[in-house]
């Protein structure tokens, strides 16, 4: 895109978190991008691909050299809908096709598949299960393709917005743009700058979560064909097993405890006869933890920035929503930035008040789902039961493939008019 001559308007300094590392005068000879991405995950790369496919100016700052693991493997299909778009062509030998989820209580023997072919119309009727580590290097080469310029192991240090420019800097120099993206994941650059990172304390607190290489014959036949993630509802938490690519099986569990270590792993699925069946003879790798992942960022954007995709919120794996939300996010950006861009009113602290609003529609339902999933008795009386109304459990269906953007969803109606209340003396989702 042609970059407007630099008016100086807005030249006073922005609230922003602001590290000042280089005399303003010495940072005018830079060459100004039209918008530099910090993170190169779904969000970062799906949004520096819908920029560049329509001229703009992008360079994306990637701390990481690619491929590198990231948790967040089961997609759903409000997410997959956008693959065309970046011109992402799943390869089937290389992500796993996903028809849905199975919530199952191994206490009590209940379980419910939902299909995604069962939602009101809408989305695709399927998603794929994938290794991030493939999925995020072939995000990236989409945005590559565009024309976007993708730099890795360039961890941002900093970041100022003066009047006319954002300014970014990594061990290497600094990267000059008219308008700055956060796309850094729970690394929340600007949310921790600024102070703005406001926890969940109502969801999950931990996960621990490993791969399994080399399931059996047997495993991968009771596994598939329809490959659905696997929600093992437990006291307290919950568990994943998710199938890959290359017989392989992510397997994981979400505590609602703090202070859980890699030994929660053992001891939550000692007892579970459908990973112990499915893992036997396998080889387990890594044991890794993650914890105080379920935050918001109230501050996600202002004059010359905006955060998205877990830069601006994250709720909680349970319904595999947050890839999904960050690309409609990534997409929500591009629909304002290109034409501000163009018009050169990319400096007007609203211009992501739309994003922002429009998501919020997505974290107020899948909140009030996941609220409901950890602190009622949701999981028994909706994932674990027959639902008697077609409409309603269509509407369940709709919710988990991410179809949050709808106005004939009789459940997202009830979870939104009846958004928990908090009892007194307790806060909701701070
Ligand atoms: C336990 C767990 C399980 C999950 N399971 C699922 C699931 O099954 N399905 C699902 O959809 N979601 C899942 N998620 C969520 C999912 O991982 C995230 O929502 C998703 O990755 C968000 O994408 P993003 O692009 O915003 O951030 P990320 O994917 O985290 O990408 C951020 C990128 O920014 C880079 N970066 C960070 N800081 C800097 C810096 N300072 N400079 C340069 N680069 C930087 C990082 O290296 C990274 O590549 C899960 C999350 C957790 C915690």
């Amino acid at each position: 895109m042609r970059r407007r001559a630099l008016t100086g308007i807005m030249r006073g300094r922005m609230s922003t978190p602001v590290d000042s590392t280089e005399p303003i005068e010495r940072a005018r000879a830079h060459r100004v991008h039209d918008v530099v991405i910090v993170g190169a995950g779904p969000a970062g790369s799906s949004l520096a691909t819908l920029l560049a496919q329509r001229g703009v100016d992008v360079v994306v700052l990637e701390k990481e050299h690619f491929p590198r693991f990231h948790i967040g493997e089961s997609l759903l299909p409000a997410g997959c809908v956008l693959h065309e778009r970046l011109g992402l062509e799943p390869d089937p030998d290389v992500f796993v096709w996903k028809g849905g989820a199975e919530f199952r209580c191994e206490a009590t023997g209940r379980r419910q598949v939902f299909r995604f072919d069962e939602a009101l119309p809408g989305p695709p009727r399927s998603a794929w299960q994938v290794e991030r580590a493939t999925f995020d290097t072939a995000l990236r080469d989409c945005a590559v393709r565009a024309g976007a310029v993708v730099r890795h192991g360039e961890k941002v240090r900093g970041v100022a917005i003066d009047g006319d420019r954002a300014r970014v800097t990594t061990d290497s120099g600094e990267v000059h743009a008219r308008y700055l993206v956060d796309a850094t994941g729970q690394d929340r650059l600007l949310a921790r700058k600024a102070r703005a990172v406001v926890p969940y304390k109502r969801f999950g607190k931990a996960a621990v979560f490993t791969h399994f290489d080399g399931l059996s014959r047997d495993a991968l036949d009771e596994i598939g064909p329809g490959n659905e993630i696997r929600v093992l509802v437990r006291p307290g938490g919950w568990g994943w097993a998710i199938p890959l690519p290359g017989a392989r099986l992510s397997v994981g569990i979400v505590t609602q405890a703090q202070g859980v270590d890699e030994g929660l792993f053992d001891a939550a699925f000692a007892d579970s006869p459908i990973v112990r069946a499915w893992t036997a003879g396998a080889e387990r790798r890594e044991t890794r933890v993650v914890r105080n992942f379920s935050y918001k960022n109230s501050a996600p954007h202002g004059a010359r920035y905006a955060a998205i995709g877990d830069a601006a919120c994250f709720l909680d794996p349970v319904f595999s929503s947050g890839v999904a939300l960050a690309m409609i996010a990534a997409e929500q950006l591009a629909l304002r930035l290109v034409p501000a861009l163009a018009a050169g009113t990319e400096a007007d602290p609203a211009l992501a008040a739309g994003v922002s609003a429009h998501l919020e529609r997505g974290y107020a339902t899948f909140g009030s789902l996941i609220d409901r999933f950890y602190n009622s008795r949701f999981a028994d009386t909706v994932f674990l039961s027959d639902s008697e109304d077609s409409l309603m459990r269509r509407g369940v269906v709709s919710l988990l493939g991410g179809d949050a953007w709808r106005d004939d969803n009789p459940f997202q109606d009830m979870l939104l008019r009846a958004r928990r209340r908090p009892a007194p003396g307790e806060a909701a989702a701070s």
